[in-house]
């Protein structure tokens, strides 16, 4: 992975550039946002470039024996952390094949995509335990192949949990020379005060229009209307940008699906309600968890429209449409209870759950919201 070819983030880019050529790179970094903001490619791009050894002013070669080795996950002194089901491995190398795989598909994967990939029948929550970092102490103690820097990539490690927190704790505050920790976080709060004090933090930004745009053509959407309605919905995320270009079929169905919901409840026809419920169930999995993110956007945009006077409004102008009128009945009384009922449900639908009576249970819940404006 070449600078060049991680998405905006500019400011981040320079600053790691400048650190790596006046050589004062501190040896722990916390890569803070969302992982669809791009951390892993850009952490890549960084070490590619520290290890380079043919580098520029502005990216790594390419094409030198440490950039390929990087580029395909395979340098020696590289190491990658992520976390795993502790039933099924103990320590992410177990799983490193898996992990490689999807991250090279999508190098913007999250934590729920990792769960699909390595535990897809029952879902566990994966975590990085004290054995993994027992796995990074010793790898790192080890001398360096290549001669240069060793580097421990932990993706999200917000999932480390305490012991293991403790553990490399150690290593991060007494540091052998030239090793270098990179933690990738989504959320501050999940990590250790007295391991965060000792990190620095570096912030990765949603990313803005001009970037994901091309990511949207790559992924065949190139209409205008479509393009608009899918880059507010991704929230600068680049991992659901490609969920929701894969859905982009969808959109139009999301909305008449959206729309027909919101008025059989509204007008409490309750056999209306049952046909839309029975129709959604019909649906495969991965449609109905789509309808749940446009939903949630639906009524993230009413509210938009109703407290920033359209202003920060993002939407086709099909979705504006129905908003003119739909907006108003999205208040303070009941936004909170909206983005519950479809948070919620997006979660139960991963967790398998019973489609027909979550779809009935929804419009039951949205008649009773609705009426609460
Ligand atoms: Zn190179």
């Amino acid at each position: 992975m070449q600078f060049k070819d991680v998405l905006g983030q500019k400011a981040l880019k320079n600053l790691l550039i400048r650190e790596v050529q006046e050589d004062r790179i501190s040896h722990a970094k916390l890569f803070l946002g969302k992982l669809g903001y791009g951390g892993f490619p850009m952490a890549m791009a960084f070490v590619q470039y520290l290890f380079c050894t043919n580098r520029t002013a502005e990216d790594s070669c390419g094409v030198c024996p440490s950039c390929q080795k990087i580029s395909q996950m395979q340098h020696p002194d590289l190491h990658f952390a992520f976390p795993t089901v502790q039933a099924l491995a103990q320590k992410s190398d177990l799983q490193f094949s898996e992990f490689k795989t999807m991250i090279s598909e999508q190098p913007f994967s999250n934590l729920n995509d990792w769960i699909q990939h390595s535990d897809p029948k029952s879902g566990r929550r994966p975590i990085i335990s004290v054995h993994q970092s027992q796995d990074i102490l010793q790898k790192l103690s080890l001398k360096s192949f290549e001669g240069g820097y060793k580097v421990s990539i932990i993706w999200k490690a917000d999932e480390m949990n305490e012991q293991c927190a403790n553990k490399l704790l150690k290593i991060i505050e007494e540091p052998a020379p030239k090793t270098l920790f990179i933690l990738l976080v989504e959320e501050l709060e999940s990590i250790m005060p007295t391991i965060l004090s000792r990190t620095q933090i570096q912030h990765l930004k949603p990313l803005n229009d001009i970037d994901l745009t091309p990511l949207l053509v790559q992924n065949g959407i190139t209409d205008g209307e479509l393009q608009k309605s899918i880059l507010a919905r991704s929230e600068g995320d680049a991992n659901v940008a490609k969920d929701l270009c894969l859905g982009g079929v969808r959109n139009n169905q999301n909305r008449s699906d959206f729309i027909q919901l919101m008025r059989s409840c509204y007008k409490k026809d309750v056999l209306p309600m049952m046909d839309w419920a029975e129709k959604m169930s019909s649906y495969g999995k991965e449609e109905q968890k789509n309808f749940m993110f446009y939903a949630l956007y639906m009524i993230r945009q009413s509210l938009m429209k109703n407290y920033t006077n359209e202003q920060l409004m993002k939407t086709s102008h099909e979705e504006a449409d129905f908003l003119k009128n739909f907006a108003r009945f999205i208040t303070n009384n009941n936004v909170m209870d909206f983005t519950d009922l479809f948070s919620k449900s997006h979660y139960y639908l991963e967790r398998n759950a019973h489609a027909r009576l979550l779809f009935t249970n929804i419009s039951f819940e949205v008649m009773r919201y609705i009426h609460r404006a």
